[in-house]
């Protein structure tokens, strides 16, 4: 499995730097956001180290599929009100003019009650 020893992501999956765990497997790591936007935000991130969404190919189709598929149970298990009156928001910053500052990929899942920092 690929890592980038200075990938601060990578660095969090190696157990070097500590978070808080929502969620473990084989291939993807849950945990909390250390600068939330909202009351509920944790990032989701494969194991292995992709530098973003742009790097991904059909191949990779499967682990993205489970991750989307997964964020929607662990934001309800973390916290979050259901669909619809509750729900939450997905967001992959991908790239400088994504707002991309973290280059390992990852989701972010926010939700909670509002006003949110930023949203
Ligand atoms: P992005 O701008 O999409 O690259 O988002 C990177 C996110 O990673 C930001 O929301 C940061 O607060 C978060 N982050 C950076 N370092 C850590 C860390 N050590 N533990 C948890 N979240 C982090
Ligand atoms: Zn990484």
């Amino acid at each position: 499995m690929s890592s980038d020893p200075n990938c601060v992501f990578c660095k969090i999956i190696g157990g070097k730097i500590p978070s808080r765990k929502v969620y473990e497997d084989d291939e993807i790591l849950a945990f909390h956001d250390i600068h939330p936007w909202a009351p509920v935000h944790f990032l989701m991130v494969p194991k292995r180290h992709v530098d973003s969404l742009a790097q991904v190919d059909e191949s990779d189709a499967p682990l993205l599929g489970r991750m989307l598929a997964l964020a929607p149970r662990l934001a309800l298990q973390e916290g979050c009100r259901p669909y619809p009156q509750g729900g939450h928001r997905v967001v992959v910053n991908t790239g400088a003019e994504g707002g991309q500052e973290v280059h390992h990929l990852h989701i972010h899942v926010m939700g909670g009650p509002r006003p949110w920092l930023k949203g």
